[in-house]
């Protein structure tokens, strides 16, 4: 059993979170790290407080309180426009200050977004090194994700 947090973006705060829970039990894009038999429980949802990202201070423990051994920083981090630029402060952080790992990514990135997103020089780079389980997926995983 592995307990788990998401912070998304603050942009994105009125996401209910449908692609997000529906990839944690089909294990794609950033939950690819689970093992399929592994049993995963979501422990704590919430955003990064906006720009530039207050909660992630905070909230870290109040989801490792409830038992996170792992917290996802949400693929709409990653995609956005332009996509936030502190998704490395905010994993180093967390990870340091709390101890836990943290995963970027969350469901798999929709397909539009990634085919925007390979025209900017910037963003691959960076992002394939960031969370490289988000692009294990194939495209027509992505495309199921528009
Ligand atoms: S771009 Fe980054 S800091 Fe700004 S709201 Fe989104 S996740 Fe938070």
């Amino acid at each position: 059993m592995k307990k788990i947090g998401i912070i998304i973006c603050g942009r994105y705060q009125n996401c209910g979170g449908g692609k997000c829970l529906r990839a944690l039990k089909e294990r794609a894009g950033g939950f690819s790290v689970y093992p399929p038999e592994e049993e995963v429980e979501l422990v704590g949802y919430t955003n990064c407080g906006g720009c530039p990202g207050g909660n992630v201070e905070y909230v870290p423990h109040e989801m490792i309180r409830n038992g996170a051994e792992v917290i996802h920083l949400a693929t709409g981090m990653v995609v956005g426009y332009p996509p936030c630029p502190r998704i490395k402060a905010f994993k180093d952080f967390i990870e340091s200050r709390y101890g836990v790992r943290v995963v970027v990514g969350t469901h798999p990135i929709p397909l539009k977004y990634y085919t925007e997103h390979q025209k900017l020089s910037f963003w691959s780079k960076a992002m394939y090194e960031l969370a490289p389980e988000l692009f294990k997926d194939n495209e027509d995983v992505m495309r199921d994700y528009n």
